[in-house]
């Protein structure tokens, strides 16, 4: 039985994006991104929900069919369904995972595909890209705030590290949830993330402070807080959030860099700002003074170090 753990950050996945032969067609999808590149930064609970009802591999293909209000599960020629199964199945497989800090998603697939996936009229060969894989539609009813994202949209670095920057934040979350909640940790939370909020959506970063302002019941709070929170993160931060996010930064350093150092340092953030430097470039620039004028308010900031560096994700932004 998995539980939470502290220390590691537990990714559910779609079996086959671990190279397991369980699609319809006894293949897999294996993802080498996911299965070498960041395997070694999480701990991995591969699932294949139509392997878990009995399906076997190879099985026939099913794909999603609209009946009225209804969405089935079936085989092309109708002669196999397997809608009350998956169904089933599903709900009480997301009661099971409320340890996690993320899940990626098998694109297209009528039981695992996130958006986009291709949903027939019943009785026709129509089809439109409007549906929602079964499993992964529970999934995320389940749990609205979790990390979900289809592994084939990881290729986008955009997408890539807007994902790993909310698993990190979630995990941060449950961490300290885990730990025992109090009004302190609430605001020292909020605290950490403030840079990290406003490079994402300075419209939640401005409404996220009023609510840790004013505790009165913890619970409710943190509850609305942490929706706004998440909901504040998935919005891919721009340049231009970044941008005005660096030079708040730089504002700290006034009283300690020479006029050449800010000017060095003004002038990373505006290369940045015209896309002619990664964002790590300042970054680490900002980490080099840090580390020769201490600072522990911006010291503190998640912002600053949202992920690994070994998962490269600030560099192509
Ligand atoms: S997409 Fe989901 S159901 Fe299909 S083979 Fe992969 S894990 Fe199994």
């Amino acid at each position: 039985m998995y539980k939470f753990n502290p220390q590691r950050i537990q990714i559910g996945i779609s079996a086959c994006l671990l190279g397991e032969k369980v699609r319809f067609d006894g293949g897999h999808k294996n993802s080498s991104y996911c299965n070498q590149e960041i395997a070694s930064f999480f701990d991995y609970v591969p699932i294949c929900p139509e392997m878990a009802i009995g399906l076997g591999a190879p099985r026939k293909s099913i794909r999603l069919v609209r009946d009225g209000e209804q969405i089935r599960v079936q085989s092309g020629d109708g002669s196999l369904d397997v809608t009350e199964k998956l169904n089933d199945f599903s709900e009480r497989k997301v009661e099971e995972l409320d340890f996690l800090g993320g899940y990626l998603l098998c694109a297209k697939s009528p039981t695992c595909g996130m958006e986009r996936v291709t949903e027939y009229k019943i009785g026709t060969n129509n089809g439109s890209k409007s549906g929602i894989g079964v499993f992964a539609r529970k999934l995320m009813e389940r749990y609205p705030h979790l990390p979900v994202e289809e592994e084939g949209r990881l290729h986008d670095m955009v997408l890539r590290e807007n994902f790993f920057t909310r698993v990190y934040a979630y995990h941060d979350w449950h961490k300290m949830r885990h730990e025992g909640l109090t009004k302190h940790k609430l605001v020292k939370f909020h605290s950490r993330y403030k840079y990290l909020l406003m490079a994402h959506s300075p419209k939640w970063y401005r409404e996220l402070g009023p609510i840790v302002a004013n505790i009165e019941d913890i619970e409710a709070t943190a509850d609305c807080y942490f929706t706004g929170f998440m909901a504040a993160l998935k919005i891919n931060a721009t340049r231009k959030n970044h941008t005005s996010t660096l030079q708040h930064i730089q504002g700290y350093f006034k009283k300690h860099l020479t006029k050449e150092q800010k000017l060095e340092l003004s002038e990373m953030i505006m290369k940045y700002r015209q896309g002619l430097l990664p964002l790590l470039v300042p970054i680490t620039l900002i980490n080099h003074y840090l580390r020769q004028f201490p600072t522990p308010y911006i010291e503190d900031q998640v912002y600053l170090n949202p992920h690994p560096e070994e998962l490269k994700l600030r560099y192509a932004y």
